[in-house]
């Protein structure tokens, strides 16, 4: 099935404004226009929706969340981006595991999961998944295939 990423990446937005706006986070969007891959609406829905709402609720209030998009070499780019106390390094290999937590975490309540089921819908569309983390901003990039629109 063909999907409009840029179009599902929009009603995501929507549907994490209020939670951005009630903790007081500044969430800024720059999506590409246009952004067409073969997936599953669905799955993709739940790995970005995962992004944003782990970036939304490891923010500290007032903190800013950044999502945007971009054409690179055949692949769409999305990057999920926010301020706050990041991930220490020696977490980052772990995120992606069934039920890991980092310890700051746990006040926040979740099971954990929100990033193995987002690896696994990167895994079933071909793309990769990275986090990383420097100076208090932590990022995730996803690369997924890109299918031309009238293909
Ligand atoms: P769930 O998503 O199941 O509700 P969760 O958010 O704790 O629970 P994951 O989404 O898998 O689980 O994230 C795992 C852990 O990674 C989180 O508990 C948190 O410690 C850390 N983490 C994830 N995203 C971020 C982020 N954007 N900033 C800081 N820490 C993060
Ligand atoms: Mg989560």
């Amino acid at each position: 099935q063909s999907v409009n990423l840029s179009d599902l990446l929009e009603i995501i937005v929507e549907q994490v404004e209020p939670l951005a706006d009630t903790r007081e986070i500044t969430l800024i969007a720059d999506l590409a226009p246009e952004l067409w891959m073969k997936g599953d609406p669905d799955h993709l829905t739940s790995l970005f929706l995962n992004l944003l709402d782990n970036a939304v609720k490891y923010t500290k209030e007032g903190g800013v969340v950044r999502l945007w998009s971009n054409i690179e070499t055949a692949k769409i780019q999305v990057c999920v981006s926010n301020t706050g106390a990041g991930i220490s390094p020696e977490h980052l290999p772990y995120l992606f595991e069934r039920f890991y937590r980092v310890e700051s975490a746990r006040s926040q309540g979740g099971a954990g999961l929100g990033l193995a089921i987002a690896q696994e819908m990167v895994r079933l569309h071909n793309g990769t998944i990275e986090a990383s983390s420097e100076s208090g901003t932590t990022n995730f990039t996803v690369k997924l295939p890109l299918s031309r629109s009238d293909i």
